[in-house]
């Protein structure tokens, strides 16, 4: 029998951990998984909470997310798996509005009365709809504009857009707008409205499960390494050492992935290629505080001078008894990740977005809060321009028996972990028929 042959999986998110799930346990393969940062996760990890674990950034299921939820299963997780009901509101001209059913949004004052049956009509017809080609190559702001009207744009859509995509935001496909509206309107079950899914024990119990089950079929993983370089040669260079393998499996961002490769005219195309796919960052503010805020689960900011995108009561989705009876709230923004507000210090990051939750919640008072803590992501969503189809790499790359698989592939589809792991299992079979 020939020796396995050696696969290095470069990053410990969910495509990462899904991917050496499926190739360890093919005994062709002996595989090695490295992540840089100190824990496995990637934008889902978590951090010690209490006695729980908490994602660094919000997260949730959809009841569409078959993906994950057949991995769930599989693991034996189901059990820790509950369907929350969700709530979400508008802050906008000083208040917050309720906007979760049909209802809500007849009632949705900011926008004009005509603006707001458009956008059922259009709610209604992107749900239904499923055909996205003709999508692709439209701007959502265009498409979305001639559809609903300027007073919908103002009060509901373009805050959400800019929020989203900085200033990218009229850029954007129509087709991932499609997918966002499409999948929201079918997690629904039957008439109870939206179901959001959440672990007991956050996100992290399933890190840990795919850990856990990936160290006993054989993998071995190294946090705090870092890939440097990969060579044409199937050689990478891990923390100053290099290393062969047979395959390897890039999950990191596209450009960042670029810049491993090696420097030479056949590969400039390709390198440039990756390059144009631009990313923002994320930074994430969470504190633990005795006041309740609000109502809602999740309450878009749709204010044209707020400082930051969405502010998420958790223990509105999940009880608080699983935090110590504490309530648990992200304030949340895409920002660019050389932009000055990414690189504000977190006292004074913290201190501008508490001034606007003062505003949206006047009874809002910093001594409450028992904990707080700023997390950053540098490549938290890449831009879905109206060229994005053409930028969309392929699995393989121009370096024998190297891979790439991020969520930068996926489209029209936002990013989530339920991609991740579809990501994962896709390219684990793509390279099994590889050899
Ligand atoms: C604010 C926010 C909210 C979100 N909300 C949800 C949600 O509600 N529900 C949901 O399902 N999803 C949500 N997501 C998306 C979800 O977290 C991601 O789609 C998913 O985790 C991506 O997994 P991945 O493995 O593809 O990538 P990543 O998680 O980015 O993992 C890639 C890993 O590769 C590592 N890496 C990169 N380069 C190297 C290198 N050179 N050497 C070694 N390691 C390297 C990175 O450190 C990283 O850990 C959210 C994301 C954000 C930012």
């Amino acid at each position: 029998m020939s020796a396995p042959k050696k696969i290095l999986i470069v990053g410990g998110g969910f495509t990462g951990l899904t991917a050496a799930l499926r190739l360890s346990a093919d005994k062709n393969y002996s595989v090695t998984l490295v992540e840089s940062s100190d824990q496995l996760g990637g934008l889902a990890a978590g951090f010690p909470l209490g006695s729980t674990s908490l994602e660094k950034t919000y997260h949730h299921l959809f009841l569409t997310d078959t993906s994950i939820l057949d991995l769930v299963k599989e693991l034996g997780l189901l059990e820790k798996l509950i369907w929350c009901d969700s709530s979400v509101g508008i802050f906008r001209d000083g208040k917050i509005h309720a906007f979760k059913t049909p209802l809500d949004l007849l009632k949705f004052s900011p926008c004009s009365f005509i603006g707001r049956l458009r956008t059922g009509f259009a709610a209604l017809y992107l749900k239904h709809q499923k055909n996205w080609r003709g999508f692709t190559r439209v701007t959502a702001l265009d498409w979305m504009t001639r559809a609903c009207g300027a007073s919908a744009m103002a009060s509901i859509w373009t805050p959400l857009l800019k929020g989203k995509f900085d200033r990218h935001f009229d850029k954007v496909s129509m087709a991932w707008f499609w997918a966002r509206i499409h999948t929201r309107a079918n997690s629904r079950s039957g008439g109870d409205g939206e179901k959001l899914g959440y672990f007991r024990g956050g996100f992290n119990v399933v890190t840990t499960a795919l850990e856990e089950k990936i160290r006993a079929q054989g993998v071995t993983i190294l946090t705090r390494a870092t890939v440097e370089k990969i060579s044409a040669e199937r050689t990478a260079v891990i923390n100053g050492e290099t290393i062969s393998f047979d395959f390897c499996v890039f999950t990191g961002p596209s450009p960042a992935f670029a810049k491993l490769l090696p420097i030479n005219d056949s590969l400039n195309d390709y390198a440039a290629k990756l390059r144009s796919i631009e990313y923002l960052g994320a930074a994430c503010l969470v504190f633990t505080s005795d006041q309740s805020l609000g109502d809602f689960y999740w309450v878009n900011v749709n204010e044209p001078d707020a400082p930051f995108l969405v502010f998420i009561q958790h223990t509105h989705l999940v009880s608080k008894e699983n935090y110590g009876g504490k309530n648990v709230y992200y304030i949340g923004a895409y920002l660019a990740p050389d932009g000055k507000t990414y690189a504000l210090p977190d006292d004074e990051l913290a201190q501008v977005w508490f001034a606007y939750l003062k505003k949206m919640f006047p009874a809002f008072d910093a001594a409450h809060i028992c904990e707080r803590h700023i997390f950053r992501f540098r490549a938290a969503q890449h831009i879905v321009d109206t060229a994005y189809e053409e930028k969309i790499p392929d699995y393989q790359t121009p370096l024998p028996g190297v891979f790439l698989a991020n969520f930068s592939q996926i489209f029209p589809e936002d990013r989530g972990t339920n991609f991740a792991v579809r990501e994962g299992e896709k390219i684990a079979a793509l390279l099994q028929s590889a050899g």
